[in-house]
């Protein structure tokens, strides 16, 4: 693989880096492990951005609860 070759692939594995970047951004949904106050079984939950209530209902029991 010669220099500019290099290079190349260099600036596309950025590109691609910061177009994953850009989809976190996007999506903007945070993830929250949430323990089920009756069961206690741990949810995984999306919050969306700035959001630290969620309700959800529990993926065991199906109660359904708010997150923090
Ligand atoms: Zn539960």
């Amino acid at each position: 693989m010669d220099k500019a070759a290099m290079r190349a692939e260099a600036e596309r594995l950025m590109r691609e880096a910061m177009e994953r970047k850009a989809v976190v951004v996007k999506q903007g949904d945070t993830r929250i492990m949430a323990t089920c106050g009756k069961c206690g079984a741990a949810n995984k939950i999306s919050a969306p951005r700035g959001e630290t209530r969620v309700k959800y209902a529990c993926k065991e029991c199906g109660h359904s609860q708010i997150a923090m």
